[in-house]
């Protein structure tokens, strides 16, 4: 898979062959998304340092969020799924990369959990895209986690403030390692997600079990926003949700699309 990298203090495009990474010419991925990307040719040069990874998106202009998707999510909250998809957006300040620290701010009480989910990265934008045509205008795939203070959450809802401080912290939406084209997969229904932190399985759902199917996820989030190229939507995380505690590691994983593994530590 096609992945950004750091190396030096200097961003790379890469190209991710099960451990092995290749040093690719050329702009970030960013610059690919909608359209071909590069071919990895066979002289490319291994790297042998350790790096460090970056979003696979650095600027998405929209990062919409799916809600209570899955039935026992929405369940094991206290909640009732919505009749149809309803989103909340994350800001970009958010991204990081695989192996990046998710950093706790010290202000936040209680809780913070892990969110293991699909992520869709918009390749031709649009408003009002027609179920049929929806899965054109999904690029690629990718992995996140949506870390939520989840005890600040509570309190806002109750007050019937907004989530933003719960959910739009920095480094609270690492993503990656990088991007599959949509193309190299039949139907993302198919993909299986697992969570783990400390080795210990704590999430596991098919994407199949989602209330809506992806297409029908796309269409309608282009009806309430017009959709743009490299915009990114999460689609929401099945039940198995918990805490995660400085020292910890995360690890949210789908066959196919890699594993997206991140420390926590504390500010
Ligand atoms: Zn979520």
């Amino acid at each position: 898979m096609y992945v950004n990298y750091l190396k030096s203090g200097r961003l790379h495009l890469g190209y991710l062959d099960g451990e092995r990474l290749l040093a690719l010419d050329g702009p970030l991925l960013d610059a690919f998304v909608g359209g071909k990307l590069p071919l990895v040719p066979r002289s490319a040069p291994v790297e042998e340092e350790p790096v460090t990874f970056a979003p696979p998106l650095m600027q998405p202009r929209s990062i919409l969020c799916l809600m209570r998707s899955y039935r026992k999510h929405a369940e094991e909250l206290g909640n009732e799924p919505p009749p149809a998809p309803n989103f909340f957006a994350k800001m970009a300040n958010t991204l990081t990369g695989h192996g990046a620290p998710i950093v706790i701010p010290a202000d936040v009480p209680g809780e913070v959990h892990h969110e293991g989910e699909l992520a869709l990265v918009i390749g031709a934008g649009g408003k009002n895209i027609p179920v049929e045509d929806a899965m054109e205008h999904v690029w690629g795939y990718t992995i996140a986690n949506d870390v939520t203070a989840r005890t600040l959450q509570g309190q806002l809802k109750e007050k019937g403030w907004p989530w933003l401080a719960a959910k739009s912290r920095d480094t609270f939406l690492p993503l990656g390692p990088g991007v599959v084209p949509r193309e190299k997969f039949e139907d993302p229904a198919e993909f299986e997600l697992e969570v783990h932190v400390n080795g210990e399985l704590r999430q596991q759902a098919s994407v199949s079990r989602l209330l809506w199917p992806v297409r029908e996820i796309v269409a309608h989030a282009s009806r309430l926003y017009r959709l743009a190229k490299g915009d990114l939507i999460l689609t929401g995380t099945p039940e198995g949700v918990g805490p995660i505690l400085p020292g910890d590691t995360v690890s949210v994983s789908i066959e196919g699309l890699g594993r997206l593994e991140n420390p926590v530590i504390a500010e």
